[in-house]
């Protein structure tokens, strides 16, 4: 059986006050009561001497004689509150007698008190016990006072009141405590599963692939906010990698689009009989088809280092060695454009994947070669920090327009459209470029003005 989180926590928070308030009526009917107890014994003790401090004041030492009225007013008054006395003289003679005096009244308040302590406290277990007191005046003994009263304690009619009120009392606190705690706990518990419903429909939506919900719900709980975060990242990711896929898609069909409408036209207006199949037709037509070709394998270099679980084999790597066999490697191009080129620097060897390393200096170059005039010079730099190896390609070509810098490094996106066309670039070398350098842990930049020249700067750790 499951249950919403909402009942659960709401519960569990009743559950736990009810324990708690139960356990503290409990506590606090116990502790008062036995303080209670305590009270109730020394104010009896204290009752009963001030009883006979009172009755041996009676005694007149001169004439012998005792106040009558006085020890019956007393004796009264004690009879009301439970206490049945008896006076006796010296001479063993009774003074005054509760008892004797009024039977019927001693039993009614006997039995009162009884009936009264054995239906509410029937644990005392108590019943009427006397004592003797004797009566003393400087230090003489003058008489004695018999008192009998129910012990070891017992409530009068105000004793109970109290204790009856202040239980109504205790269980009031207890039943506003547990309706103000099972409030409580309902609107934390509505605080805490609101967000978490808004999460779980959102993600719902995200599954659905509406990847445009955030969830802008503000919570001061921590870990829910954490949550918020890592479900709107997700969201933010999964419609980056929706708006990249789509864009992918359009830019290939619009790329392939142009060089097969080329191909497509030449070759109906030769089979219609409109065109010569002529050389130099046949020749457009094969550069097209070139063209496609290249773009395919970019394409397919460009999936595979961004397909994100591409593996890097790493070796010891010597970036001038590595420069200098691509330096070779385009010397045709160089002789070719008139360009002068050099490698400079060094760096200890690092580790990396030559392989990739190549394919990034050989786009850089071939970038560097395309995008200088004839004539010009080209420079590659290599130098080290303490933990990182530098390369720097570096040429003073046509540049890059500085509002075009930050897109240069996105896929099919080429500077200046039109000197594009000319140069047959595609726009995927500089992605390659930084993919496999971000794979490696390193960051490449680059500084250019227009018609100045343009300055890759590589940074990749020495090793990782
Ligand atoms: P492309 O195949 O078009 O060269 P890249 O991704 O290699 O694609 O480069 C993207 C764009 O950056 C290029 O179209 C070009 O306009 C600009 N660019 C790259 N390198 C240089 C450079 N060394 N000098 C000037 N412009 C450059």
């Amino acid at each position: 059986m499951k249950y919403n989180l909402k009942s659960k926590l709401s519960l569990s928070i009743a559950l736990v006050v009810l324990l708690t308030v139960a356990l503290i009526s409990l506590l606090a009917n116990f502790f008062i009561g036995n303080q209670f107890k305590d009270y109730i014994t020394t104010q009896q003790e204290k009752t009963t001497q001030d009883i006979v401090n009172s009755i041996s004041l009676q005694f007149d030492k001169e004439t012998d004689t005792w106040n009558l009225d006085f020890i019956h007013t007393i004796g009264m008054y004690a009879l009301y509150d439970g206490y049945i006395i008896k006076v006796y003289d010296l001479k063993n003679q009774t003074l005054w007698d509760a008892e004797a005096f009024d039977m019927n009244l001693c039993t009614e308040v006997m039995d009162d008190i009884v009936h009264r302590m054995q239906v509410e406290h029937p644990k005392v277990n108590g019943k009427f016990t006397s004592k003797d007191f004797s009566l003393m005046q400087n230090n003489q003994i003058v008489g004695i006072a018999n008192i009998s009263y129910f012990g070891p304690y017992f409530l009068s009619k105000d004793d109970f009141q109290f204790l009856d009120s202040l239980n109504k009392i205790l269980i009031g606190i207890g039943i506003f405590s547990l309706m103000i705690s099972i409030l409580v706990g309902f609107l934390m518990a509505r605080r805490l599963s609101n967000p978490i419903y808004k999460i779980v429909g959102v993600t719902k939506q995200i599954s659905g692939g509406d990847y445009s919900v955030r969830i802008k719900e503000v919570t001061s709980t921590k870990e829910v906010e954490e949550l918020v975060r890592a479900v709107n990242h997700l969201a933010a990711t999964l419609e980056k990698q929706e708006n990249l896929r789509k864009q992918l898609t359009a830019d290939v069909a619009h790329e392939l689009r142009t060089p097969l409408t080329t191909v497509q036209t030449h070759i109906e207006a030769i089979i219609e009989g409109i065109w010569e199949p002529t050389t130099e037709r046949m020749q457009s037509c094969y550069d097209e088809m070139t063209r496609i070709n290249k773009l395919v394998s970019d394409l397919e270099r460009l999936a595979k280092v961004e397909s994100g679980n591409f593996k890097l084999n790493k070796t010891n790597i010597n970036l001038l060695d590595l420069s200098n066999k691509m330096v070779s490697n385009f010397e045709m191009e160089f002789k070719n454009k008139n360009l002068n080129i050099t490698a400079i620097g060094d760096c200890p060897d690092i580790i990396a994947d030559s392989d990739r390393l190549n394919q990034v200096l050989m786009n850089l170059i071939s970038n560097a070669i395309k995008y200088t005039l004839d004539g010009g010079e080209i420079r590659i730099i290599i130098s080290e920090t303490e933990d990182t190896a530098i390369f720097i390609i570096e040429d003073n070509g046509i540049g890059i327009a500085e509002n075009e810098i930050p897109y240069i490094f996105e896929r099919f996106y080429r500077a200046d459209k039109s000197r594009n066309r000319m140069t047959g670039g595609s726009g995927i070398g500089l992605a390659i470029v930084k993919s496999i350098v971000t794979a490696h842990g390193g960051s490449v930049d680059v500084e250019s003005r227009l018609n100045k020249g343009s300055t890759f700067v590589v940074t990749l750790p020495k090793s990782n």
